[in-house]
């Protein structure tokens, strides 16, 4: 519903590869003195310096990881980069260089890479990180797209999942949900359009939890607003999966057992409105939901009064020792189980 019909199509085969990457790549300009020899020699060259590299990659693929009717694919191309910078200020490390590779089937003329590049390179200028390489080659179907970040830390500043310590604060920038009921509106408008073509969709009560679906940020302000408040986490991930996961992750790995309130969850009012309308539980779709691309991590409880009140950050619950497991606190001050899936299996 979102294609345009009057674009121009340049086929792929007259560029042929080298020729294609040097026409997709021209525009990308260079941020880190670390990129010794970026695209057009064998391999890419990094200065490492004396700093840890932190390496996270991503393979999304057409069909399973997006849907290209209501994806535009601009959207898609920042939105690959976003999810791997996420992984990379989830270790409180600074992303430098990322390299994109994709297939992609004869159905896809150049113009349509053009605008995926143009989202990735707008991801590239609005976040510093600089293309240093890639590949381009066929596929029999569809796209498949899978980028490498690359980032540096000092060593004492890398944080690991592992860290959390019974006491601590639970904290999650941001809010919960608004994507995974972004991406359900979109889907309810893609059945909509295939019944009826003529049916323009009216998303103006939906602007914010679609643009959470479709231009997610990374959180990359949120390590240097920690850095600025002096508070050091001492266990971080990013909520791809759902935060229930994500909390799971970190006390797995920490082990260390916590409590999470229903009632401090960060929603959006859009949220909200969007779940009654829908019949699901706000609660669930927080817990549950994924690709919010917010930070969730524990802090000591000493450095409580540095975070308070900061309208980025939310304190949703604590780490408790190991053995009194994963908990939500409801509401109605009930106990439950965290569940990495959903929350149908809390209720059934
Ligand atoms: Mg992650």
């Amino acid at each position: 519903m979102l294609e345009d019909k009057n674009q121009e199509k340049t086929s792929l085969s007259e560029l042929g590869e080298f020729g294609l990457i040097k026409h997709l790549t021209k525009h990308f300009s260079s941020y880190h003195k670390t990129t010794i020899k970026s695209v057009g020699d064998d391999a890419a060259v990094i200065d490492s310096s004396e700093k840890q590299t932190i390496v996270t990659t991503d393979l999304l693929i057409e069909g399973v990881h997006f849907d290209l009717s209501y994806m535009p694919l601009k959207h898609l191309g920042y939105k690959a980069v976003m999810v791997n910078l996420s992984d990379v200020y989830a270790m409180n490390a600074e992303a430098e260089q990322i390299t994109v590779s994709i297939a992609i089937s004869n159905r896809f003329p150049l113009e349509a890479l053009e605008e995926l590049y143009a989202g990735i390179q707008l991801a590239c200028n609005t976040y510093n990180v600089d293309l240093i390489g890639g590949d381009t080659t066929s596929s029999t179907k569809g796209m498949l797209l899978s980028i490498t970040a690359i980032g540096k830390a000092n060593k004492e500043d890398v944080i690991y999942r592992s860290g959390a310590k019974p006491t601590d604060l639970v904290v999650v920038s941001g809010d919960l949900g608004g994507a995974y009921l972004g991406l359900q509106v979109l889907e309810r408008e893609k059945q909509v359009f295939q019944v009826n073509p003529e049916n323009q969709p009216d998303l103006d009560n939906y602007t914010y939890i679609i643009e959470r679906q479709l231009k997610p940020e990374a959180r990359k302000d949120i390590p240097e607003l920690l850095k600025e408040l002096d508070v050091k986490p001492t266990s971080m991930i990013d909520i791809s999966d759902g935060l229930s996961s994500e909390i799971m992750h970190i006390c797995t790995q920490s082990k260390t057992g916590c409590k999470l309130y229903e009632e401090k969850l960060p929603l959006d009012p859009q949220v909200i409105s969007t779940c009654e309308e829908f019949e699901i539980d706000a609660t669930m779709v927080a817990l549950s939901g994924g690709e919010d691309y917010e930070l969730l991590f524990t802090i000591s409880i000493d450095d409580y009064d540095k975070i308070k009140g900061n309208p980025n950050l939310s304190v949703i619950g604590h780490i408790t020792e190991e053995n009194q497991g994963m908990n939500l606190v409801t509401r109605a001050n009930q106990e439950i189980e965290l569940k990495a899936q959903g929350w149908n299996s809390f209720k059934g």
